[in-house]
């Protein structure tokens, strides 16, 4: 029985300010009707954190995450940071450093929300630390190289442990949604690397007979997620094609703007959302927080069933219920075609509640 969630506040770059702390806001309204309380603190991170302490993701801010159970963290504009500032992107260092190698991204429409695709309801399990994304956590250009002035080169690495826990997640996750999972690779090219995921994920499938599970490649997949995207329950894929498929599955659903996201390690959960810093629309009070909402709404469900809390699960539910309430009444900010403002969607959320 916890009577408070400590939850790390990240802010963040473009519209992380805006969005972040009204997630934190309706995670506190949420958790304080469970008779949860939240404390927060906020911690340097992104451009500010470069203003404060010369980098964008400090020692210090490293060393604080430790103490929280949940970190909710914003987008970060790693191409507005000084060029002569060679240091990696800090979402980048809190995935390596914590081991979080497991990114949830669902994609479902919201009843009453403009789709392209009305039906979709899917979850994309992405292997967050190697394929071609694995030394993005390293020094800058260590994963990928110039010999000459005239060819790039980049490293994929694919590892069987770090396949097999991915594929654990994602047969996991299917057993608690629709028992379906369809492996994502590209073995017809990539055959050493994309193939060791495949195989690894086929073989991890095995001790799930109950799970139906089929195989596609990632081109293929980018169409049949257009095509007939409700046949989709479960997506476990690698970094990469991770990242593109689920900005596809977002879009789709309605709007970059709804995709949540969690990132975890068998001990820790980032509540991020899928989309990015979005300088062309930050400071004007117009971003959508669904995603970021929704994020940390599934960190609450990840830190309520880790520590056997209904509340926490119930807190979360009862987000995603007030989310899709007030965007069913016709509260939308302006990606969603509508004209509420972020605060005033925030509050409606709250009110919500
Ligand atoms: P990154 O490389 O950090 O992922 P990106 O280049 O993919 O960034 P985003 O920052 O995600 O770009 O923005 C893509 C587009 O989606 C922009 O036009 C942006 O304004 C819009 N967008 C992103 N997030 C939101 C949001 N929460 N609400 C409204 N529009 C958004
Ligand atoms: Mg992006």
């Amino acid at each position: 029985m916890t009577f408070s969630v400590r939850l790390a506040v990240l802010p963040g770059d473009g519209i992380g300010p805006e969005v972040v702390p009204a997630a934190a806001a309706v995670a506190r309204a949420a958790l304080d009707r469970q008779g949860i309380a939240l404390d927060t603190v906020e911690l340097p991170f992104g451009a500010a954190a470069i203003a404060s302490h010369g980098v964008p993701i400090p020692g210090s801010t490293l060393d604080a995450l430790a103490e929280f159970d949940l970190w909710l963290v914003g987008p970060h504009d790693s191409a507005s940071y000084p060029a002569e500032l060679r240091h990696p992107a800090p979402g980048a260092v809190m995935r390596k450093q914590f081991g979080l190698f497991a990114n949830l991204r669902p994609a479902r429409a919201v009843p009453g929300v403009p789709a392209t695709a009305p039906d979709i309801d899917l979850l994309i399990v992405r292997e967050n630390s190697e394929g071609l994304y694995a030394d993005r956590n390293m020094a800058v250009g260590s994963g990928e190289f110039m010999p000459t002035p005239d060819v790039a080169l980049s490293v994929g690495l694919v590892t069987r442990a770090a396949t097999e826990r991915i594929a654990v997640e994602a047969f996991e996750a299917a057993r608690r949604r629709r028992g379906h999972v369809t492996i994502v690779h590209k073995a017809n090219v990539l055959r050493l690397t994309t193939g060791l995921f495949r195989d690894v994920c086929l073989q991890v499938a095995q001790r799930y007979p109950d799970v139906r599970v089929d195989t596609e490649h990632v081109d293929a997949m980018a169409a049949l997620l257009v095509r007939r995207p409700a046949d989709f329950d479960v997506i476990v894929t690698e970094n990469l094609f991770g990242d593109i498929l689920s900005d596809l599955a977002a879009e789709l659903s309605g709007s970059l703007g709804l995709a949540s996201s969690l990132n975890s390690s068998a001990d820790r959960a980032m509540a991020q959302a899928v989309h990015g810093a979005a300088p062309d629309i930050a400071g004007r009070n117009s971003a959508n927080p669904v995603a970021t909402i929704g994020s940390v709404a599934m960190s609450l469900r990840w830190h309520g069933e880790r520590s056997d809390d209904a509340r926490a699960v119930r807190a979360a539910d009862a987000i995603d219920a007030a989310v899709a309430h007030v965007l069913a009444g016709g509260v939308r900010t302006v990606d969603l075609g509508g004209d509420a403002t972020t605060s005033a969607f925030t509050e409606a959320v709250v009110d919500a509640l």
